[in-house]
């Protein structure tokens, strides 16, 4: 109870500041094939201090523990109601209501869910728990050149002594390392885990400081400032380019983004076009939250195609479109 009202304050403090964070995981993910080479386990932390239009996995935006609730699995009983000692739930319409003011994420009412509808999001591991669980695919990573991937939410946000331990315990054990960061976390941050890593999933997304502020919530100096430190220190680097209708899906934001790269000599092992894909709202009800941004689509494949020759002609002849 107490952890949790520590990690609540955690959601709107100021970036730059030094936080207590309780680091919670919403997943470790076994035998993923995408996200860095050969058979990986990803390991998809809580909480991201940007706020992407598109995010496809909305309960990984806030630090704290939440409720979640499937409207199609619910069969409107009306048991979880009763079962709130916080009265953090209503029923309307046959569908349930969550109050989060009033939620913390307790999990008693899914003891009482005979729908299957209500399950909750965020689990607090040891460092230790997280390197076993690990390990025990190490054949896996051996044999195809795998390893683990530190993802989100953002990893490199979370609370960087946590962060440290994780990599040194697992550069110690051999299990290669990759890093899929937005890049909005401390430079400091970087710094720490930078002898760790043998990769960096880099997301850049917009050189233009006002689209990303629109569409990402926040500006991008931060984000290329801290790209630039890990090319200054020699880490290995795979920039990520997110690609939306709307957004960023013309020949001049990719001129720019390359631009920037030559500007400051960024050394590039890969380039990854990612297509945006449209979701359904699934995700969002289970939130109760909302998801009617429509001013960003999906880009045609002949776009990307256009987009990848581009940066094939601009001598990044290892860009894919995927990955
Ligand atoms: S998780 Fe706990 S506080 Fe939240 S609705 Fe369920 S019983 Fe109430
Ligand atoms: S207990 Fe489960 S099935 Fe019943 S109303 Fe609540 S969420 Fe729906």
């Amino acid at each position: 109870m107490i952890k949790e009202k520590i990690s609540k304050l955690r959601t709107n403090i100021e970036i730059s500041k030094e936080v207590f964070i309780i680091t919670k995981i919403i997943n470790i993910q076994k035998f993923s094939i995408s996200d860095g080479s050969g058979i990986r386990t990803s390991v998809f932390f809580k909480g991201c201090g940007l706020d992407c239009k598109w995010c496809h996995n909305p309960e990984s935006i806030s630090f704290d523990k939440e409720l979640l609730y499937d409207s199609e699995k619910c069969i409107s009983c009306g048991k979880c109601v009763k079962t709130c000692p916080n009265g953090a739930l209503e029923l309307s319409d046959g569908k349930v209501i969550i109050d989060r003011n009033k939620c913390i994420a307790c999990g008693d009412c899914i003891e009482y869910c005979l729908g299957d509808a209500l399950e909750t999001a965020g689990k607090e591991y040891s460092v230790s728990e997280i390197v076993e669980a690990i390990e025990k695919d190490n054949l896996f990573y051996e044999v195809s050149d795998g390893g683990v991937t530190l993802s989100g939410g953002e990893s490199m946000i979370q609370d960087i002594y946590y962060l440290e331990n994780l990599c040194k315990k697992l550069k110690r054990r051999g299990i290669h390392i990759a890093v899929d960061t937005s890049g909005y976390a401390p430079t400091e941050h970087f710094k720490r885990i930078l002898k760790y890593v043998d990769i960096f999933l880099y997301d850049v997304k917009t050189m233009d400081d006002e689209v990303h502020k629109k569409f990402v919530g926040k500006g991008n100096k931060l984000i290329l400032e801290n790209l630039i430190f890990l090319n200054e220190h020699n880490a290995s680097i795979n920039i990520r380019i997110p690609i939306f209708e709307g957004v960023n899906a013309t020949t001049k934001d990719m001129e720019d983004i390359i631009d920037f790269l030559k500007h400051n000599n960024i050394h590039v092992e890969q380039i990854n076009l990612l297509p945006y894909h449209e979701i359904g709202t699934h995700k969002y009800e289970r939130l109760n939250l909302g998801y009617s941004y429509d001013s960003f689509g999906v880009p045609s494949n002949e776009v990307m195609k256009q987009f990848q020759e581009l940066y094939k002609k601009s001598g990044y002849n290892n860009t894919l479109i995927g990955g």
